[in-house]
């Protein structure tokens, strides 16, 4: 056991269930899985059996898990000092900032912390606000952004829906995403000179009152959906034209998953405002991160900067953040990340070519979708999230439940797999968790018409 405690695990998991919300998921039937130790990219649940995790827990995980120079980091901070308000200078936010400098894209130098990516979004809009003075925000269909009011409202992709009609209040507008595998404007790449931007130009252009343009440079939980190379610059040089900012939400993409540092770098376009999280500490501790240009930041030298959270550049996110960037480089893991890529599509590809049942596979490092579909000529997926919504079983679920039940943990979501291992994963791992996929695939080969 981890951590000193008398309950058995039938009670762990019986006063966690009766005692939690199970976050985006129904409470009936929820039955999580007692996790008590873990070691690199493996997990460990109560009665000793080890799991191959090919998720980083959310995508988060990039340095797996008991890497000991970010626990001693956080046992050295917890003696040194746990916590100071925010108005104060401390060691860690002054070895962390230097840091970020060093590998956030140049140009973004003023830095405001969080404790989630979802706050880091909140503060982002909020700046994004007051520099402009405007109020729109346009984000994208297929995204996620995050939980709270703001955040939840800027979310494209059906979590939104709780929060309607009051989430309307929150003054975002949404432009189709890029997703050339299923266009929600029915073009072709790349003869449509990527017309999901012009429209989001169209938007600008009839809208009033825009303050800023939120992208995921690379969409996450909705299916790795990746750009194609023109997209980014040509949306940098519309928001230039008509002085809105571009925000950046790196909260999955950033930290090396993509095969850099941050996912913006791949088409070398610096955003005003980028946001991140997750990989930031590899989740040992909850830190998040808005990012933003000089020029924004100069302009709170005189204008009242109106935000700020009790646990804002908590002592003890910060020192383990310096800590994981440090054993990112010594590790090389955004080169590794890199590297992977070639055979990890190389793989996919020949499990694509297998499998009548994969409509598409689509990446980046070490992140990666593979999507399924019922018919590969109509490109229709087995499940919607109207489905996911209504409580349907997902057949995603299904084949992710079987690869669990052999020792791989694998990330479903809606009609697609998510694949993302620790950056420290090996090869001998990166076969066995994709093989595993390879086997149970099989299942929905059957339904494919
Ligand atoms: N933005 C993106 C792209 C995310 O993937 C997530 C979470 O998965 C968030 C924001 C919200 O971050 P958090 O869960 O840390 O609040």
């Amino acid at each position: 056991m981890s951590t000193e405690s008398t309950l058995t695990t039938q009670e762990v998991v019986d006063i966690t269930r009766t005692t939690n919300y199970g976050t985006w998921r129904f409470q009936k039937g929820w039955n999580p899985m007692h996790i008590v130790d873990a070691k690199d990219c493996t997990i460990t649940d109560a009665a000793g059996k080890t799991y191959l995790d090919f998720s980083s827990q959310l995508m988060c995980m990039n340095l797996g898990h008991k890497n000991e120079a970010v626990i001693a980091s956080i046992a050295k901070q917890a003696q040194d000092l746990a916590y100071a308000m925010p108005g104060y200078a401390t060691t860690a936010r002054a070895e962390l900032s230097k840091l970020l400098l060093e590998v956030l894209p140049k140009g973004l130098n003023k830095f405001f912390f969080t404790t989630s990516g979802t706050d880091a979004n909140e503060a982002a809009f909020k700046i994004a606000r007051m520099y402009t003075g405007k109020t729109k925000i346009i984000a994208r269909y297929r995204s996620y952004h995050g939980s709270t009011s703001g955040s939840i409202a800027a979310t494209g992709d059906p979590r939104r829906w709780a929060m309607e009609p009051r989430g309307k209040q929150q003054g975002v507008i949404f432009a189709p995403e890029v997703n050339c595998f299923r266009c929600p404007i029915k073009h072709t790449y790349p003869q449509c000179g990527i017309a999901c931007a012009d429209y989001l130009e169209h938007m600008i252009r009839n809208e009033s009152d825009v303050a800023a343009v939120l992208v995921e440079p690379i969409v996450g939980t909705n299916g790795v959906l990746v750009p194609p190379d023109e997209y980014m610059p040509k949306l940098r040089k519309i928001c230039d034209e008509y002085g809105v900012l571009l925000i950046a939400d790196e909260v999955m993409t950033g930290w090396g998953r993509t095969g850099k540092w941050f996912a913006m770098e791949h088409w070398g376009v610096t955003p005003d405002i980028l946001t991140t999280a997750k990989g930031i500490t590899s989740a040992y501790v909850p830190l998040g991160l808005c990012a933003t240009s000089e020029k924004i930041g100069d302009f709170f030298q005189d204008h009242y900067f109106a935000h700020g959270h009790t646990y804002e550049a908590h002592p003890m996110t910060l020192a383990p953040g310096t800590a994981t960037i440090n054993e990112m480089k010594r590790l090389n893991l955004v080169e590794r990340a890199a590297d992977f890529a070639p055979y990890v599509q190389e793989r996919l590809e020949a499990i694509k070519a297998k499998h009548p049942s994969v409509g598409d596979v689509r990446g980046k490092g070490l992140f990666w979708a593979v999507d399924l579909v019922k018919n590969r000529t109509t490109r229709e997926p087995f499940n919607t999230y109207a489905d996911k919504v209504s409580g349907k079983p997902l057949l995603v679920d299904q084949i992710a439940g079987k690869c669990l039940a052999e020792g791989v943990i694998i990330q479903a979501w809606v009609s697609h797999f998510v694949i993302a291992p620790p950056l420290i994963v090996t090869k001998e791992e990166l076969d066995h968790g994709l093989d595993m996929l390879d086997k149970h695939l099989a299942i929905a080969d059957a339904l494919v018409e």
